[in-house]
């Protein structure tokens, strides 16, 4: 038996996969440790044996203390603003300046500096968070809907919205299936789901590993590829998918910053951005950017 089969046999039946189901996995990274907010902890992550989907396990039976002060709901300095503006918008669902206003989903709006850009723009925007203390915080600010729930994003909003997007939050998500079915049907015939993620299979995630930016343990549940994007779509009502990759400084100058110092040191964080840009010239998959068309008919 080899390393792998053997950390397989020991998670035993309470492996499930979030994608397929299968029960079945082989270790792909222990030891794992949350480097960016610094919470305890150590953690895992699998490979489901049948469509090989990397996965956290075992997961934490309450993450509500992964995201007690989460960085990304807080608002920002004017430095980060600046950076953000110019080095780490990159990748987000922005249309064409002057083409038709549209009805746009944003699902899991971090501190909503995209939603209200969207809003500037004048597109029609309404925003989701998980969180309702969070939800209504945002709604307040913004002038502008942001539900919790997503029993009432069902209900209000069948067949509502242009566009729906996710920035960063698929791989936030233990209910796959579901969170993209939710998403086919808040959409018009013909409208575009566009989200984002990291990519597990990148040359800055073999280079960083444990160390990855994009890995942020136990707040990222699973990583998927472009095989399981076409699976998902397919199997939740999408069209074919349009894949592809780029990548961002944070994700270098997060990943350096951890090699550097074994934490998330915020001013070599900043300092690290410029020069990070070269090393998305070189490595430029670090990662996914996917749209999905739901059907005219
Ligand atoms: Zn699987």
């Amino acid at each position: 038996m080899n390393a792998a089969e053997a950390a397989s046999t020991a998670i035993g039946a309470s492996f499930n996969c979030l994608l397929c189901g299968a029960r079945e996995a082989s270790l792909f990274l222990d030891n794992c440790r949350d480097y960016y907010m610094g919470k305890p902890g150590v953690f895992a992550y699998y490979n489901c044996a049948r469509c090989r989907l990397t996965q956290l396990h075992p997961v934490p039976a309450d993450m509500s203390p992964f995201y007690e002060a989460y960085q990304v709901h807080s608002r920002k300095s004017w430095l980060h603003e600046t950076m953000r503006g110019k080095l780490m918008s990159k990748g987000y669902y922005l249309p064409e300046e002057g083409g038709q206003p549209l009805k746009v989903l944003d699902y899991g709006c971090g501190d909503g500096w995209y939603l209200a850009s969207m809003k500037e723009r004048g597109h029609s925007v309404t925003g989701f968070e998980a969180n309702q203390q969070h939800a209504d915080n945002l709604s307040r600010q913004l002038d502008l809907p942001v539900l919790a729930e997503t029993s009432e994003l069902r209900a209000k909003y069948a067949a509502a919205f242009d566009v729906v997007t996710m920035h960063f939050v698929v791989e936030h998500l233990s209910d796959l299936n579901g969170t993209f079915e939710l998403a086919n049907a808040v959409l018009k015939p013909g409208g575009l789901f566009y989200f984002m993620v990291p990519n597990i299979r990148s040359r800055e995630a073999k280079l960083f590993r444990r160390k990855w930016h994009g890995l942020d343990p136990p707040r990222h549940l699973q990583f998927l590829t472009d095989k399981h994007v076409r699976d998902l779509a397919k199997r939740t009502g999408f069209e074919a998918a349009d894949v592809r990759y780029f990548s961002l400084p944070n994700g270098f100058a997060g990943s350096v910053t951890a090699v550097l110092t074994g934490g998330f040191v915020y001013p070599l964080f900043a300092g690290l951005m410029l020069p990070s840009l070269v090393a998305c010239a070189v490595m430029p998959d670090g990662n996914l950017a996917v749209t999905l068309r739901k059907p005219t008919t």
